[in-house]
């Protein structure tokens, strides 16, 4: 063990970092396989807009300068698309920057933060790297809600006046469930006002529920609470790392004063704004991602395994046995997925959403594995 780690901080020492899928370098490297299926981070399967990478390398004689580390341009394109103030706007380098920034603004040990057991890693990460303590509201039982979705009402009870965030995710990974806005309005209101309420919508662009609404409309009315977006997913630019929030004008000055100056770097600055003005590359990835879950749930559901529902561009399923080996026979057919024991799902994968073709690969593999 290293010597240093007694000395780190007591949040740092307890630790255990996020678990990226593999790459699928890594797995070429490894197993010297020429066609690798990555089905593991929920990325898009058609990648970024074939515009955008024709326009970067215009951009590349630039990289010697420093972006705009206000992002002007940007705001302003984004606040004109969600009808609010650019001042409001928060850019992270990712949206996991945000959930990061957002955390060292109102965390402190001392301070708790709620959110639902099967929520996003990120949210006990940052909670626990500044010294704060998480707190987990156990999830719906399939009784009155989805398996493993959140149940807000359990998250409300355990909000005290030491709880400076809840996040929650909507729809929320890796259970691919959502909240219908009529009851996420409704515990937003119920908060106490030194309350944030974060709001992490990274998948909302694939939501096609008549009862999902973005909460973006409510924030003149609720001042504590904070939508997080990224360009990560439905725009399918995960390697450019840009995300960002909307808030009040006040939380997002907060967010401000701890930001790196340069946090975004600018071919994604320059990126995201050309991804803003060409709708056509992101619904036909939502399309096809409606398409694709369909075909996953019901190839997934053949194989005899339950699903949990999804409303995002992935699916978690039940192979109610041990994961390892399941998910080293399919690496060695070539095909990445996201094993969530992690998540505190032992016996589930995630799978994301891929092309027609790679959900039939994939499908395929899963056949051959579980029956051999
Ligand atoms: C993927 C994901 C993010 C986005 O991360 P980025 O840092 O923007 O790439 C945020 N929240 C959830 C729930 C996610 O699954």
């Amino acid at each position: 063990m290293n010597s240093y780690e007694s000395l780190a901080t007591p949040g740092v020492q307890g630790l255990q970092p996020y678990q990226p899928g593999k790459p699928e370098s890594a797995l070429k490297r490894e197993s010297g396989l020429d066609t690798i299926i990555k089905l593991a981070s929920n990325e898009n399967p058609l990648g970024p807009d074939p515009l955008i990478c024709s326009r970067l390398p215009a951009l590349l004689a630039e990289l010697g300068r420093y972006p705009d580390g206000t992002g002007f341009e940007l705001k302003q394109l984004l606040a004109d698309r969600l009808s609010v103030k650019p001042e409001q706007i928060t850019l992270g380098n990712g949206s996991n920057d945000i959930l990061e920034l957002v955390a060292r603004v109102f965390l402190q040990p001392g301070r708790e933060a709620v959110m639902s057991r099967h929520a996003f890693a990120i949210y006990q990460l940052a909670t626990q790297a500044v010294g704060a303590d998480y707190v987990l509201a156990s999830p719906t039982d399939g009784v009155n809600g989805p398996v493993y979705g959140h149940d807000l009402q359990a998250i409300r009870e355990l909000v005290n006046d030491k709880t400076a965030l809840v996040f929650i995710a909507n729809p929320n990974n890796p259970t691919g469930t959502y909240l219908s806005s009529f009851w996420l309005k409704d515990f937003i209101d119920s908060l106490p006002q030194q309350t944030i309420c974060v709001l992490d919508e990274a998948y909302f662009e694939y939501v096609k529920a008549s009862d999902y609404s973005t909460a973006l409309d409510w924030l003149d009315e609720c001042p504590n609470l904070m939508v997080t977006r990224t360009f990560s997913k439905a725009y399918g630019m995960a390697g450019l790392r840009i995300g960002y929030s909307v808030s009040s004008i006040d939380v997002a000055e907060l967010l401000n004063r701890v930001r790196q100056p340069f946090n975004v770097n600018s071919l994604a600055l320059a990126a995201a704004q050309l991804a803003l003005l060409d709708d056509a590359h992101l619904n036909a990835g939502i399309s096809l991602n409606t398409k694709g879950l369909l075909q996953l749930a019901e190839g997934l559901e053949a194989l005899g395994l339950a699903v949990i529902p999804s409303v995002g561009n992935f699916i978690s399923c039940n192979l109610a046995r041990s994961v390892q080996p399941v998910y080293q026979a399919l690496l060695n057919r070539g095909v990445i997925v996201r094993p969530i024991e992690n998540y505190d799902m032992p016996g589930y994968i995630r799978t994301t959403v891929g092309t027609t073709s790679e959900i039939d690969y994939f499908l395929n593999a899963l056949e051959l594995t579980l029956r051999a």
